[in-house]
């Protein structure tokens, strides 16, 4: 019989990244001149549908998981933001992961608004079988507010491209017609983009070096410390290590590795795809203690796991010269302030990881018209709207003397709120 863990939302709940969320908000609200007097909609998810997802394990047993798909916004465009198959998955986390779509989508100008999704399961515990019913039971169960110009799903933490085309192939059997454009993230051979796979990592590479520029470090030099090595860190990992620069320490959900003189990233690449982790790499020392990884000198500092990794517990013993967001939320705001008060410059999530949703937004566009681009066009595309973002955050950053979190708020939030005037309230 399967043990049934009593539902998650109806818990009380520790400070979660929905708090984050709102202390950033609040921080942001003062820059926003007039509009200010629109900013409770930014506080306040437009939609949440909480779903169960039962579906029938391989041994004939039922199991039952917490489905999610929050819009937290949608002034700007339709709905957009991963799917993450997780065991901690919440409904702050949700909400706070949706909201941080809406910022992202504006910061970089792409014509969406915000959205999230999320079943709290631990997808190592399923076979390849029980993991496509539960992933076509969730679409299902959401199909009534998802669609190509509603929401849009992509990958995020344990989703993949399979996962993806799952979620499509079910949301067109309900509908009666293929619709390609309903996710992003996909195969290839359906619809999928060019450079989509690898777009997150490689906008966190493009954005590192570009702040390493700027800061007065040179690029093919650099010592750079990645927590995950999954489709964000690993690919951010590999293209750094192509560059010249020197992976010194990584981290996953198993174990953290160090090499002060350069771990071989092809070699640690192959080893985690066998083996599931970098647990067991015989090129790199073992920390035994996790808490150490942040210790770690080094000059760019990559989170790009899960949120909350760097709080005010570690972030006075960083030895980075910047934090790299490669991760959503992995900075709280209380060790923000640590991080500005040692002149450690953080490069925050919204832009720093946008490469994903933009290329995700090239997806949509090339599935919408069936005419597809070459991957020098998405990856020439995908590095000038970084570059221009990031460089139109830093002048405002510096202009206001704001941290580059702000200035990206700034900009975000202006967007969206500037449509929801325009819009005007309905009725
Ligand atoms: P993934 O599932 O491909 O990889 C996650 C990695 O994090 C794995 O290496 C895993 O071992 C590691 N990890 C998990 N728990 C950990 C822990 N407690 N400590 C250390 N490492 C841990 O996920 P991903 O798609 O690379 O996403 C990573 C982060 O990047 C998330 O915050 C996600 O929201 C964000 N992000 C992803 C995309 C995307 O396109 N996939 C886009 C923007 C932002």
């Amino acid at each position: 019989m399967t043990h049934h863990q009593p539902l998650s939302y109806l818990q009380p709940q520790p400070r979660g990244p929905w708090d984050d969320y709102l202390e950033q908000i609040d921080r942001v609200t003062p820059h926003l001149g007039s509009l200010a007097r629109w900013v409770e909609t930014l506080k306040r998810p437009k939609r949440i549908l909480i779903v169960d997802v039962p579906i029938e394990r391989d041994d004939g047993s039922i199991a039952h998981f917490e489905g999610y798909r929050v819009q937290h916004n949608t002034s700007r465009g339709p709905g957009k933001g991963g799917v993450r198959f997780h065991q901690d998955v919440t409904l702050s986390e949700v909400m706070a992961l949706s909201a941080w779509m809406t910022v992202k989508n504006a910061a970089v100008n792409v014509p969406y608004g915000g959205a999230k999704g999320g079943i709290r399961v631990d997808p190592k515990q399923l076979s390849q079988a029980e993991l496509q019913r539960m992933t076509r039971r969730y679409t299902s169960e959401i199909n009534i507010i998802i669609g190509p110009t509603k929401d849009i799903p992509a990958p995020d933490v344990n989703t993949n491209e399979q996962v993806m085309a799952w979620m499509m192939d079910t949301y067109s059997m309900n509908e009666g017609s293929t619709a390609t454009g309903v996710v992003t993230g996909k195969p290839i051979s359906l619809g999928g983009s060019l450079g989509r796979q690898e777009a997150t990592g490689r906008g966190v590479f493009v954005l590192g070096c570009e702040a390493a520029v700027r800061t007065g470090l040179d690029p093919a030099r650099l010592r750079v410390a990645i927590q995950g090595l999954g489709n964000v860190g690993g690919v951010a990992a590999r293209l750094f290590a192509q560059s010249g620069a020197i992976v010194v320490a990584i981290q996953d959900h198993e174990a953290t590795i160090c090499n002060p003189a350069g771990i071989d990233v092809p070699a640690l690449l192959a080893h985690a795809r066998r083996h599931g982790s970098v647990a067991g790499f015989t090129g790199a020392e073992s920390l035994a203690n996790r808490a150490e990884f942040w210790e770690v000198d080094c000059d760019l500092l990559i989170p790009a796991a899960l949120e909350q990794q760097i709080t005010e517990v570690n972030a006075g013993k960083i030895r980075a010269s910047i934090v790299l967001e490669g991760a959503n939320g992995p900075t709280t705001p209380a060790a923000d302030d640590i991080l500005a008060a040692r002149g450690i410059l953080v490069v925050p999530d919204v832009i720093a990881n946008a490469g994903g949703v933009t290329v995700s937004y090239f997806e949509w566009v090339q599935d919408f018209s069936s005419f597809f681009w070459s991957e020098d066009e998405i990856n020439q595309r995908l590095t000038r709207i970084l570059t221009d973002a990031f460089g139109a955050v830093w002048q405002l950053a510096a202009e206001r003397k704001v941290s580059l979190r702000t200035a990206a708020f700034i900009v975000g939030c202006t967007r969206v709120l500037q449509a929801r005037e325009m819009r005007g309230l309905y009725p």
